[in-house]
């Protein structure tokens, strides 16, 4: 048998995890042996006596960085499969293309950083791609570390049973999802829209893709330019 999908964690928190990603989907889904968590503790490869990772900025400034040579010996010492990726508010924005891209490979190795961040040379010596979550900074890479491996383990064949689930969501064609109702039909005097318990599976459709377009127009104008880029592209 090859080896399951495999997430490697770069991190000095290693107890963070699998967190979330022990439940639910992602947690069954590891149990079925769909996909492997395994974490690396950077403080591992410190080598002095105070075991330290960290240290002050050069040029002055608050916080701590850590270090580029226990950081470069934590890369060095986990052989482990799939691009490596530092968690990074200067990174590039992770969206659902990246995600599929990473869902469809091995795994992947990813780095946590801590404080201030890392120290800049370990990044380009090893050439690390940098991904972020979005405009806003966390205190750490692990919370980033934990959002990326469950977009990535959903994806995963076998993990989500019915594959339509995926085909139909958000950013899969370059559109939000149409909104969603269940049970209770009437709640609270709101009604569900008529078409949808109508049993018509062609206007169905229709009032879902209409649906998903306005939500996409009004809530993600950048998202709706490039739809309608490719729908004139095609
Ligand atoms: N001083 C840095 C922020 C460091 S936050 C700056 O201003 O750019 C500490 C760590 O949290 C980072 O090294 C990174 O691993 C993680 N992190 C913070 N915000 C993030 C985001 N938006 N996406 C992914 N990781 C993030």
């Amino acid at each position: 048998m090859t080896a399951p999908w495999t997430a490697t964690v770069l991190t000095l928190f290693p107890e963070m995890f699998p967190g979330p990603l022990g439940h639910s989907l992602a947690g069954q889904a590891s149990e079925r042996g769909l996909w492997r968590l395994e974490t690396v503790d950077i403080r591992r490869f410190a080598r002095d006596k105070h075991r330290s990772v960290d240290d002050t900025p050069f040029g002055g400034g608050p916080g701590m960085v850590l270090r580029p040579d226990v950081v470069d010996a934590a890369i060095a010492g986990t052989e482990a499969p799939g691009p490596l990726i530092l968690l990074s508010p200067r990174g590039k924005p992770l969206d659902q293309g990246r995600v599929r891209e990473l869902a469809s490979g091995p795994g992947v190795r990813l780095l946590c950083g801590r404080f201030e961040g890392v120290d800049e040379r370990v990044i380009e010596a090893n050439r690390i791609e940098e991904l972020s979550l979005g405009d806003f900074v966390l205190s750490g890479g692990e919370p980033a570390a934990v959002v990326l491996i469950d977009a990535c383990v959903r994806l995963l064949p076998g993990v989500i049973g019915k594959d339509a689930s995926l085909e139909e969501e958000s950013f899969t064609g370059g559109l939000l999802e149409y909104p969603q109702y269940t049970r209770p039909q009437d709640w609270q005097g709101r009604r569900v829209p008529e078409i949808l318990v109508s049993g018509h599976h062609e206007k169905v459709r229709q009032w879902r893709k209409a649906e998903a377009e306005a939500a996409t127009r009004e809530r993600r104008p950048d998202l709706w330019k490039q739809y309608l880029a490719r729908l004139r592209g095609q």
